[in-house]
């Protein structure tokens, strides 16, 4: 059997090659994708493990003042906010440009308004939440996460179409590649055993 080629593994689009950095959304719609990476699946890592950690967050991205105190709960709430914004993320990336009837529902307070009036972490992710919803359309379409299910990385798609899909982790779009590439192959061997089944293998010219 010749070796698989992997060379056409790595021919990315314009898109898939933005380096990280690139995949920068402007402000203020950063805030939003900076806090959905606060969990990177990929490399299994937490940045808000402890109360703490989300108080010091919110208070670096400055949308919580120095006096803030964050509960278990608290953490908890945030983080279900959290992935919430990477499921609408994902969910806008299958193919719709503005999905209907997407919208948070906050059960905790029963009512659905995301207007930072509140005090403490409640108006933090109000903050958080008020610039996803007062994110220039544009904008938002371009804030995606990465098309890996184990990734889900945010990340801002600068490229001319808006075809990107990864998150520019090279391994990212690799991993997917090479998935989609041993899958057609094996459909593709597969297809060749039908034909020798029906016709009985390739003879030798001559
Ligand atoms: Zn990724």
């Amino acid at each position: 059997m010749p070796p698989i080629a992997t060379d056409n593994l790595l021919t990315d689009t314009d898109a898939d090659s933005q380096s990280l950095e690139l995949k920068i959304a402007p402000a203020p719609l950063r805030l939003v994708q900076f806090f959905v990476n606060t969990r990177a699946n990929y490399i299994d890592h937490e940045d808000l493990e402890e109360p703490e950690d989300l108080a010091r967050w919110l208070k670096d991205q400055g949308v919580a003042g120095k006096g803030i105190s964050v509960t278990e709960s608290d953490l908890r709430w945030a983080v279900e906010v959290r992935e919430a914004l990477r499921a609408l993320l994902m969910a806008k990336g299958l193919g719709e440009e503005d999905p209907v009837g997407m919208t948070f529902r906050f059960d905790q307070h029963g009512s659905s308004a995301v207007v930072p009036v509140a005090e403490g972490v409640d108006g933090a992710l109000g903050r958080i939440l008020a610039v996803a919803f007062g994110a220039d359309p544009e904008m938002w379409r371009r804030l995606k996460v990465c098309a890996n299910p184990e990734c889900r990385w945010a990340f801002y798609d600068r490229s001319k179409n808006r075809s990107g899909t990864w998150c520019a982790m090279a391994e990212c779009g690799n991993v997917m590649k090479g998935r989609a590439y041993r899958k057609r192959r094996r459909a593709a061997a597969a297809a060749r055993e039908d034909l020798w089944k029906t016709h009985g293998p390739p003879r030798a010219l001559g």
